[in-house]
């Protein structure tokens, strides 16, 4: 085959699908629940939306983005995450004024272009919410417990959370100076954090290959200003009153510029080095750095492909919902057109959510490969249309999982086969 998925890219199909679909219901219910909206966002930004929020010296925008101009000679670039589109769109639909609570869900793939390996990929998908114009520590307790309730819900079990704060614009320059001059003594740190000293100290604090060296440093916590040393108090005491247990974790600094006070992940054991389920914090700073009004803000979002993998290591595939498969059979081509009717028939007639699937029929095939076919699509039922029975007015009902069968009058079909 000439063509392949390029590097970085893959097909979800089958079970796959079927996974990623529940996981969006899901997400779609508690978000409800929650009382979050959806957003829908193009797939790609001016290219300086995400350098400008994101940040010049973040791995994102200095190696991953797909950047590319159109025949206008726009500087375009694919979406490598959420927020900086949602706050966009915040801005520019006047979303403050238009609507009364500002708390949005998206869902759909971003970009990167990072080294692929497992739950690594250059298009991948994610589902994340943003809440805006709400300072209180409650908006981020509320967000961290909206993403746990989101993946409890899909199934997942013994997630740990970290949560740290990074302070704000008042406190977090005097510990990043004195970062500085802590790392400016160390004398073997990796090439990445050599660089990063001068750029971005605080990425230093979470590199994995100089962890032991890091291990020394000061911790945030003793240069956070009242505001934000109360903030991360209370955001604290609503996660315990909440029953959420969580870590803190002093080097959790992700890897956007944009992130003031809380930060948070949630991992998942077993996965590995891509152990990040999800991630978010708030973000006082964007929507004014972008050009709106003083703003607070708070959001996360998960990668739905890592989430995946977290199921599939507990086995959580076996309970995707399966639906019962209705097998309408032919034994000669003559009936094909009365047994097309009756499927058309059965799938207008289906209740609303019901996990019925009707299917056939297959007159090209012999009677015995579409026995065959029903048996791995794993049918529940067939029914049979044969010319003897049908110039009766009836057709045979077969029980796939007793294999037994009975003949039947097709007015009576429909109430067999629902009330199953
Ligand atoms: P971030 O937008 O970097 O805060 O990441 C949020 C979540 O998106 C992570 O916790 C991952 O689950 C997921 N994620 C980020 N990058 C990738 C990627 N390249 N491939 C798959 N999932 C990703």
């Amino acid at each position: 085959m000439k063509y392949k998925a390029p590097r970085g890219t893959h097909d979800i199909f089958g079970a796959q699908a079927e996974k990623i679909n529940k996981l969006e219901q899901t997400s779609r219910q508690v978000f409800r629940k929650y009382n979050y909206g959806e957003i829908r966002l193009p797939t790609f930004e001016a290219a300086e939306l995400f350098s400008r929020s994101i940040g010049e010296t973040t791995d994102i925008v200095e190696k991953e983005m797909y950047v590319f101009s159109d025949r206008k000679g726009r500087q375009l670039a694919l979406r490598p995450e959420g927020t900086a589109s949602v706050v966009r769109a915040y801005l520019e639909n006047k979303l403050e004024q238009n609507l009364p609570l500002a708390k949005l869900y998206y869902i759909g793939s971003m970009f990167r272009y990072e080294r692929p390996q497992a739950g690594r990929y250059r298009e991948f998908f994610q589902i994340g919410a943003e809440y805006f114009n709400n300072p209180s520590p409650a908006a981020d307790a509320e967000i961290l417990l909206l993403t746990k309730d989101i993946l409890e819900t899909y199934g997942l079990k013994d997630l740990s959370i970290h949560v740290n704060t990074l302070g704000c614009l008042k406190c977090r320059p005097k510990y990043k100076d004195e970062i500085k001059k802590y790392l400016k003594n160390e004398k073997d740190l990796c090439e990445d954090c050599k660089r990063r000293i001068d750029k971005n100290p605080l990425r230093v604090l979470d590199c994995k290959k100089d962890s032991q060296k890091i291990n020394n440093l000061p911790k945030i916590q003793e240069y956070l200003c009242d505001d934000c040393n109360n903030h991360f108090n209370d955001v604290q005491d609503l996660l315990k009153q909440a029953d959420c247990s969580y870590i803190i974790d002093h080097n959790l600094v992700r890897g956007l510029d944009y992130y003031t006070k809380t930060v948070f992940e949630v991992r998942s054991a077993g996965l590995g080095a891509q152990d990040a389920l999800a991630a978010g914090g708030r973000y006082d700073n964007l929507i004014k750095h972008l050009g709106g009004n003083d703003t607070p803000a708070v959001g996360f979002a998960l990668g739905s492909e890592r989430v995946m993998l977290a199921a599939d290591n507990l086995k959580l595939s076996e309970k995707t919902i399966k639906n019962k498969i209705i097998l309408v059979a032919v034994v000669n081509k003559d009936l094909s057109k009365n047994a097309f009717n009756l499927v058309a028939k059965l799938r207008k007639n289906l209740d609303e959510g019901s996990s019925l699937a009707v299917e056939g029929p297959f007159s090209e095939k012999s009677l015995k490969s579409q026995l065959r076919l029903a048996d791995r699509l794993n049918a529940a039922k067939v029914v049979i249309f044969g010319e003897e029975e049908y110039a009766r007015g009836n057709v045979i009902l077969r029980d796939m999982s007793s294999q037994s069968q009975q003949e039947v009058n097709i007015a009576e079909i429909e109430k067999l086969i629902f009330k199953s």
